[in-house]
């Protein structure tokens, strides 16, 4: 072989470190009284940091799942297979209870503690994220129907992972996924066509299609379908008690944007069996219980997304040498990686925030059932929004190798518009914190106090909580105006978690950027003055 060239300035892989380093993390995890969750955390944060983790994502993602509709004797069976590496994922997620936890064992902190491990495995692929959301998110929706929680909620709390078509109370654990979005409305799920027939023995056929449904090999589903007292939820096994399989069928898979590893189908329901959830009539009501969970999975999966793109750009820039030193010792490289380093923060902090707030209301605090009413309508707009420019940013750090798939920045960057669009898209979610405010003024008051709690503490932010007041104060053309108002409310309140319980330096740097006005539209634009290193140094990985 000729010799050619020696391979020099080139990053060491990014595995070996653990990612429960994460200061904003740990922080928000002790402040939710779930600091008996760390040592789990830690070992998770070890397991996630490995190439082995990494491994299985990139096959997960490279083997895109197969829709079998038949058998080989012509028999339909609507089956989806999967690469092993998506079972592994899944496997670790089911057995550290990211998917049910809180369910099985709801201890004070026990959401924040899932959460924060969500956030985590959510690092190591997005993907498989979407059924473990789905799983946690359908039991309060199906406690509306105590009789069907009690015979289901065990096996969706259960840590065994048992993937396969079998009749559900068989297995040794379930997951669930959700059915809403037809053809011709997915925000407005009143327009839903589906009908549900009682079919007399008090169960339910349905008819009809379902647009998109996600991780289409669960176990069971919650759906949403015309009933004769109005739109009502329901809840469809793929398998029935009999053992023979629900009407139920997968006319195709969807080719995506990113999400790749997990399939995203389109359903016909022809009398498909279902059991009604809750009363009918009230179908939104029910399901919206779960859709809560879910956007807070949105929003702590955009924020696990941020935290995994600058600490990607951090390890480059402090290996990769150009003109003569580490871009990391390069002034406007130092600006960008600042700049990532505080949003992702934020996002962080907002989004465990919300975590908390579940907690708290589950425990009976009514005022925190209140806040999170409204600041995750307004955080799930936000931090989910950030997310696309944020990868983008991250992925140029890495110059030319950023855009190549090995680095994993590509799937990073086709995975973060998605939690923006599902569970309410960008304007959806904006407007519902607009609802929100109109229907639960105690809401807005609740939302306030978060923001009072620190007041006099930074000037910059007590001028931004007035200037919102005032521009809460002027309801003209407030449904045109209503990205810009709840994007104040976003930044306002990730500024007052920051002040309150931040790190100094990074809650300097987002008041001087994002409430100070002295920021461009860029990332990297952030004012002189910033603590640079102090803020850098807490996106670096640690070695494990
Ligand atoms: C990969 C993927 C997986 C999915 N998985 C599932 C699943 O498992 N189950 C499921 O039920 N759905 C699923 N969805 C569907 C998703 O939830 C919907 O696509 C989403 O809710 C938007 O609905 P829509 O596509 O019908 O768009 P539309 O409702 O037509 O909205 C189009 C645009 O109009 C905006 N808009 C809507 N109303 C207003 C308004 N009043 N004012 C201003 N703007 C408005 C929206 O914000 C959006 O930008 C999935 C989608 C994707 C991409």
């Amino acid at each position: 072989m000729p010799h050619t060239h020696e391979v020099t300035n080139q990053v060491p892989p990014p595995y070996g470190h653990n990612l429960a380093e994460d200061p904003a993390l740990l922080a928000a995890l002790h402040r939710a009284g779930a600091g008996w969750a760390e040592a789990e955390l830690r070992e998770l944060g070890v397991l996630a940091g490995t190439e082995q983790a990494a491994e299985w994502g990139r096959l997960a993602n490279e083997n895109e799942p197969v829709l079998r509709t038949h058998d080989r004797f012509g028999h339909r069976i609507d089956e989806v297979e999967f690469h092993p590496a998506w079972h592994q994922l899944m496997n670790v997620a089911v057995e550290h209870g990211l998917h049910a936890a809180p369910w099985r064992d709801p201890r004070p902190g026990a959401h924040t503690a899932r959460a924060a491990k969500f956030y985590l495995w959510s690092q190591v692929e997005a993907g498989h994220g979407c059924p473990i959301s789905m799983t946690y998110a359908a039991v309060p929706a199906l406690r509306a129907t105590p009789e069907l929680a009690e015979r289901f909620e065990p096996l969706l709390a259960s840590t065994v992972y048992d993937f396969g078509l079998r009749e559900p109370l068989g297995k040794r654990g379930l997951i669930a996924g959700m059915s809403m979005t037809e053809k011709q409305g997915g925000s407005d799920v009143r327009a839903n066509t589906t009908v549900a027939l009682p079919a007399g023995d008090g169960t339910y056929h349905l008819t009809g299609h379902k647009w998109f449904t996600s991780a289409p090999m669960s176990d069971v589903f919650l759906t949403l379908a015309q009933a004769p007292g109005g739109l009502s939820c329901f809840l469809l096994p793929r398998v029935l008690p009999d053992g023979t399989r629900n009407a139920l069928r997968i006319q195709r898979l969807k080719e995506k944007l990113g999400n790749r590893s997990n399939a995203s189908a389109e359903l016909e329901y022809e009398e498909a069996v279902g059991w009604l959830v809750g009363e009918e009539g009230r179908g939104v009501r029910t399901i919206i219980e779960m859709v809560n969970m879910t956007r807070l999975d949105c929003t702590l999966g955009a924020a696990a997304g941020m935290r995994l793109g600058v600490q990607r750009a951090v390890q480059h820039a402090t290996h990769r040498k150009a003109f003569g030193t580490e871009l990391i010792h390069q002034p406007l490289m130092r600006n960008v990686l600042a700049d990532l380093a505080i949003e992702s923060e934020a996002a962080t902090t907002v989004a465990l925030r919300l975590a908390e707030a579940t907690d708290r209301a589950a425990a009976g605090e009514e005022g925190e059932a209140l806040f999170k009413r409204l600041a995750l309508a307004v955080t799930k707009y936000w931090v989910c929004k950030r997310g696309p420019a944020h990868a983008a940013e991250a992925l140029e750090c890495l110059g030319g190798n950023g855009y190549v798939e090995e680095s994993g920045m590509p799937r990073l960057y086709r995975e973060a518009p998605l939690v923006s669009i599902w569970e309410g898209s960008g304007n959806v979610a904006a407007l519902d914190a607009l609802r929100a405010m109109a229907r639960s003024p105690q809401s807005l008051e609740a939302y306030f106090a978060e923001l009072d709690a620190v007041a006099g503490a930074d000037r910059r932010l007590d001028a931004a909580v007035a200037g919102l007041r005032k521009e809460l104060g002027d309801l003209d053309e407030i449904e045109y105006r209503t990205r810009r108002l709840v994007e104040t409310m976003a930044l306002t309140l990730q500024g007052a978690l920051l002040v309150r319980h931040g790190d100094p330096a990074v809650a300097d740097a987002f008041c001087a950027s994002r409430l100070g006005g002295d920021h461009g539209n860029a990332f990297g634009t952030l004012p002189a003055g910033v603590d640079t290193e102090a803020v850098i140094a807490r996106a670096r990985m640690v070695p494990a």
